[in-house]
């Protein structure tokens, strides 16, 4: 899967570095960016759960 951050919605609340800190990370401006777009296999579920407990819906899975 692949997945990318809408960073306009993103309140910067720090669940996604936490449940999935290999695929998400806060930049120098505090916002959380994908730092791995092609998300591999094993980390699926936790970046599933990234998407799901986002605040604002900012993550979504690109098809
Ligand atoms: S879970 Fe959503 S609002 Fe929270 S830091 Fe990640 S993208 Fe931003």
């Amino acid at each position: 899967m692949k997945v990318k951050i809408n960073q306009e919605k993103c309140i910067s609340c720090g669940s996604c570095p936490s449940l999935a800190p290999e695929v998400f990370d806060f930049n120098d401006e505090g916002v959380a960016e994908v730092i791995k777009q092609d998300v591999p296999k094993e980390l699926e579920e936790a970046v599933k759960d990234a998407i799901e407990f986002c605040p604002t819906q900012a993550i979504y899975e690109e098809k």
